[in-house]
């Protein structure tokens, strides 16, 4: 698990391969300096707090209450913006797969109905976030999935919500392709899915849960 000084690494595909679903550029901003701020933000506020060096990223958010009140809104702020961006770009790949296989699959046609309804489901959820946000596939403690929203850089795990989804949906994650249109950026996104990280989140999401 990373902890300070945290590192950018590059993505484990190139800018363009998501298109013509998510533009290359788009991508380029988004991980080289979007997701690069939060890191260097991040950096920037621990680093005279020796403390908490060794803290990973997953601790930084769980445990913020335990963190100085003048470093905690600022740590919440940027690690959250770190996790939510390097698990959003994890979940993604290029190849246009348009349904999830394995057993995530079975487990979301029993929960919404069909992959269809879900995807309606999700979209509206997703469209509906007012501002900036995430919209999240998470499996919660009882081992039910949900689809949440989260507003700003919050995540999921500070609530106890296994992720197993996520999709951007602040702007500069989209206006440069699909301007003003967060719909069509939903659309486009559901097919560059990296369904294989997605189950292996399930997978690891279950071994939590209480039956
Ligand atoms: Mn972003």
């Amino acid at each position: 698990m990373q902890s300070y000084e945290f590192k950018n690494t590059p993505l484990p595909y190139a800018y363009d391969s998501l298109e013509p679903f998510i533009d290359a550029k788009t991508m380029e901003l988004h991980h080289s300096r979007h997701l690069q701020t939060y890191i260097d933000n991040l950096n920037a506020t621990l680093k005279n707090y020796p403390a908490y060096r060794n803290w990973s990223l997953e601790k930084l958010i769980y445990d913020s209450h335990k963190l100085p009140i003048k470093i905690r809104k600022s740590v919440e702020r940027n690690a959250g913006g770190v996790y939510n961006h390097e698990f959003y770009f994890a979940g993604l790949l290029g190849g246009d797969i348009k349904e999830p296989p394995g057993e995530l699959a079975k487990k979301i046609n029993k929960t919404f109905g069909s992959y269809d309804k879900f995807k309606t489901f999700f979209s509206t959820n997703a469209s509906s976030v007012f501002g900036s946000g995430y919209t999240w596939l998470v499996l919660d403690s009882m081992c039910n999935l949900r689809v949440i929203n989260t507003p700003n850089q919050r995540t999921t795990i500070a609530d106890n919500l296994c992720p197993i989804l996520n999709i951007d949906v602040w702007e500069h994650a989209y206006y440069l392709k699909h301007y003003n249109k967060r719909a069509d950026y939903i659309t486009d996104w559901f097919s560059v899915i990296n369904w294989d990280m997605a189950e292996k989140r399930y997978q690891n999401c279950k071994r939590f849960c209480r039956f």
